[in-house]
């Protein structure tokens, strides 16, 4: 079977460009937020399927009549023994996400809550106790993930879920199954200055940093309790070189490195993820504009910011701050 590279990153870090360049190698499967496959499936169905509602796969076909999930969905129905894959046959989300299913029950936000906590102060017993609900989705994802191995004869499958929740449930319950990770980090304020030129008025881009270090906190933190130390990838790093910073994944990975990264979109398959992954043509750029345009003031607050909120100490290294 193969292994799972696990991307995980805060919003806004280029984790499908990421998912997509690593998955640019022989060896190597992108499926995007693999996480949404049911979803996906559903949604297909019953809204218009285009891209701009991002519900068909980078192929551009319905995910259903995409020749490379049509083999994956027969393989995981014939594992399952079921004849449609819906949200009750086959759940793959782990503690609902809202995007899958609008209104979340009481009871289902409060074991997300408890489980977090538990995890986040390391009582690993107690949270693999509260996340008995979830162990079917567990299952399902290994199926899922064994049947994208069969059917793309991969040596990795990239999935850039970003959930560290459910790498964390993988890890503690999907032991046939090899995980990975890759932890991307992108300079806070880069995502910050991106929010103001995109969304202008309507921009948060401090509620954008804060939501930053909560992530990487709780993500080096709930890491280093499974003992894990992730490959980091500097996003600007990799935007400098990415055949560098790629070569250096499949280095760890001892697998053969590639001179020139070449991306070819429509013989991708990816489940969901940024519009990007639907671009003909991608052209891989130093995008540093914030150095000379993000404003002194929300430059210092952001500074500020990391200085206080920041506990990650292998974050921290990365933007020398004390
Ligand atoms: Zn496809």
């Amino acid at each position: 079977m193969s292994d799972i590279i696990h991307l995980i990153s805060s919003g806004h870090s280029g984790s499908t460009l990421l998912d997509i360049s690593i998955g640019s190698h022989k060896n190597f499967f992108s499926t995007g937020e693999c996480t949404y496959f049911t979803w996906q499936l559903i949604r297909a169905d019953s809204d218009i399927f285009n891209k701009k509602n991002g519900n068909v796969c980078t192929c551009l076909s319905k995910l259903d009549e995409c020749s490379f999930w049509q083999k994956v969905i027969t393989e995981i129905k014939n594992r399952k023994g079921i004849n449609e894959i819906t949200e009750k046959t086959f759940p793959i989300i782990v503690f609902g996400e809202e995007k899958y299913s609008k209104t979340k029950p009481l009871f289902k936000r409060i074991e997300k809550l408890l489980f977090k906590s538990l995890v986040k102060y390391n009582l690993k017993s107690f949270a693999l106790l509260t996340s008995l609900w979830e162990r079917r989705k567990i299952k399902n994802l290994s199926i899922l993930y064994d049947s994208i191995s069969i059917s793309s004869g991969a040596k990795y499958i990239i999935d850039s879920s970003k959930d560290i929740f459910r790498y964390w449930l993988l890890k503690k319950i999907d032991k046939k199954n090899n995980h990975h990770v890759v932890l991307l980090v992108r300079n806070p304020k880069g995502i910050a200055f991106s929010d103001i030129r995109r969304y202008k008025d309507k921009a948060k881009p401090i509620a954008k940093v804060y939501g930053w270090c909560r992530k990487y906190n709780l993500t080096t933190s709930i890491l280093k309790s499974l003992n894990v130390n992730p490959h980091i990838l500097v996003y600007e790093e990799f935007c400098r070189n990415p055949e560098k910073e790629l070569n250096k994944i499949y280095d760890h990975l001892k697998q053969p490195n590639i001179k020139k990264l070449s991306i070819n979109t429509s013989e991708l398959h990816l489940v969901a993820g940024n519009p990007i992954r639907y671009n003909d043509e991608i052209h891989i750029r130093v995008d540093e504009e914030w150095k000379t345009k993000l404003s002194p003031e929300i430059n210092d607050t952001i500074d500020g910011i990391l200085e206080t909120r920041l506990k990650s100490g292998l974050i921290k290294n990365i933007y020398n701050i004390s």
